[in-house]
């Protein structure tokens, strides 16, 4: 084994080992929070020692100090309490404090597991009713994301002075009618804030003069009760903030000194450029380099801007990528004729540089959100069926390329027609919305997941071996075993099945079906687990 096999292989361990921990302290976490919802009691504390005292085991046998720091501490209050047959209010308060820090000192999954780099993540501040509160916040609570509830606009004041937020979510009728419209309207004009809220109203159909009002209250999303798994999907966007990801743009020009005046004005501007100046090679450019825009000058030598448009719009994928033409010309009918052809917009040379980076920025920013909404699943925000087949192939092709390893798992939750008939619909609709979240959090970014059916998923892990593959999906399987989901006031956990294929020299078109057979095969197990598929 090479030094840097060796380097990567004790990674990968410590990756495996803190994820147990991070598990095991959701786990603890969640049940204080229950607790704590059912009015802590002496009653809750067995359980409460049991789930600490395994955290500190799992923090001290994979060596992770500050978590079992953190766990001694709580576990020693715990017993404490337990040993004196009480629980005051002071107990309490500490106790959530040591949590909360212990919560803090779980960290989300990135690529590098850079420690350093992950700041510390804000709560949101609720000032909603309060039993939709208290569902919110557990929900919340489900995803690692801690938050606060106002108990009134004083309250409410206090708390955004004592933390800094990550969003607050107001209800339009917070305690009174129109009193959450009011609070924010207030508090805005006072602030100032840059902190995004996010109302919610009763009504099916919320007013045009009611969605103005809030607008003008600073409002940044709108949603209609119940909305939990919306809610979700929006603060964890804002809870663990992702930088926007570099624009990828191509840029096609024969004239190498223009070509170069786009590329270093673009990549400047902080995009990701790649400059073509054969335009005869715009077919491989656009299958490797995968623009989300293309800067096309007007008139090459073999074909003019406006031939290469149109056959790029023959292309039923490519139709969504705008194109951007350059050109010395100030005929406005030729434009308008470059314009029909398929192009987005038009900019006369010279062009200015902050013209051309604002252009370029805003066509694709907008390319991207409605991008999404094609290839992205609503409930989930995950990748659709199609996409992710699309993506498949593309992945495969690059791993044969690069001759890297490549996996492919299915995952199909267990007994989720149960799930369904025992608690309804909105609520199998609630777990596949957590098993959604676990995955991202989970995996890697460079891994892409999408929702293959209705309780199914499908997930490309790049680069990884069938082993790599099977350690991290059981792994991922344990941690989503634990977590616990309710309905009413019922708690109830939940399982899924995995199969796991892996790209081979032959089997690049039969990768779905044999991962689709390891998954039956983990079915036939007994569920629960991950198979490898097996000629
Ligand atoms: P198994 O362990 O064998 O996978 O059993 P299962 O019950 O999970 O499998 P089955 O495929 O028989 O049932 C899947 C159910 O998932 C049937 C369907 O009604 C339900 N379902 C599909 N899509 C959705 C959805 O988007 N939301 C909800 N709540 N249920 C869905
Ligand atoms: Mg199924
Ligand atoms: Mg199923």
């Amino acid at each position: 084994m090479s030094h840097i096999e060796k380097e990567s292989a004790s990674n990968a361990l410590k990756r495996h080992f803190a994820s147990r921990v991070s598990n095991q302290i959701r786990v603890l976490i969640n049940a204080w929070r229950r607790s704590c919802e059912q009015g802590l009691a002496v009653s809750h504390l067995n359980k409460l020692i049991d789930e600490c005292e395994k955290l500190v085991r799992h923090s001290l046998r994979f060596n992770i100090h500050h978590q079992h720091d953190h766990a001694l501490v709580i576990l020693e209050m715990l017993n404490e309490a337990n040993n004196s047959n009480q629980i005051n209010e002071l107990q309490q308060q500490a106790l959530q404090h040591a949590i909360d820090r212990l919560g803090q000192s779980s960290l989300r999954k990135t690529d590098n597991n850079n420690l350093e780099q992950i700041p510390k993540p804000k709560p949101v501040i609720l000032a909603v009713q309060p039993d939709y509160a208290a569902k919110l916040s557990e929900q919340f609570n489900h995803f690692g994301i801690t938050s606060q509830i106002a108990k009134d606009n004083e309250h409410f004041y206090q708390l955004q002075e004592s933390i800094e937020a990550c969003a607050y979510i107001t209800d339009i009728h917070f305690m009174r009618e129109h009193n959450g419209l009011e609070l924010m309207s207030h508090f805005v004009k006072l602030k100032q804030t840059d902190t995004p809220i996010i109302f919610i109203t009763e009504e099916e159909s919320a007013s045009i003069e009611q969605r103005l009002e809030a607008q003008r209250a600073g409002c940044l999303r709108f949603y209609v009760k119940p909305a939990v798994s919306q809610l979700i999907r929006t603060v964890e966007r804002y809870y663990s903030p992702q930088p926007e990801e570099p624009f990828q743009v191509l840029i096609v020009d024969d004239s190498r000194s223009q070509a170069l005046f786009c590329d270093k004005t673009l990549s400047k501007a902080g995009m990701n450029t790649h400059v073509l100046t054969d335009p005869m090679k715009i077919l491989d450019a656009l299958d490797e380099f995968q623009p989300e825009i293309i800067v096309m000058d007007m008139y090459m030598p073999g074909c003019t801007g406006t031939e290469i448009a149109s056959a790029i719009r023959q292309q039923s994928h490519l139709i969504g990528v705008p194109i951007l033409f350059l050109s010395g010309e100030e005929d406005i009918d030729i434009q308008l004729d470059a314009m029909s052809q398929g192009g987005d917009d038009f900019l006369t040379k010279p062009i200015n540089p902050d013209h051309l980076v604002m252009t370029v920025s805003n066509r694709a920013r907008r390319a991207r959100v409605l991008n999404n909404l094609i290839i992205r699943d609503s409930l989930t925000g995950l990748f659709n069926h199609t996409y992710i087949l699309d993506k498949l192939k593309q992945a495969c092709r690059k791993a044969k390329d690069k001759q890297q390893p490549l996996s492919f798992a299915m995952v199909d939750i267990d007994f989720f027609k149960k799930i369904n008939d025992n608690y309804g619909h909105p609520v199998g609709d609630k777990v596949i919305l957590a098993l959604s979240l676990f995955l991202k959090q989970r995996l890697r970014s460079s891994d892409s997941i999408g929702r293959y059916g209705g309780e199914e998923f499908a997930i490309i892990l790049p680069n990884t071996t069938t082993e790599q593959a099977l350690s991290v999906m059981n792994n991922i399987r344990q941690g989503f075993n634990q977590l616990e989901h309710s309905a009413d006031d019922k708690d109830f956990h939940v399982s899924f099945s995995c199969g796991i294929c892996s790209l081979t020299s032959n089997n690049g078109n039969t990768i779905i079906e044999h991962a689709d057979q390891a998954l039956y095969a983990a079915k036939k197990q007994g569920r629960n687990n991950v198979q490898i598929f097996i000629e």
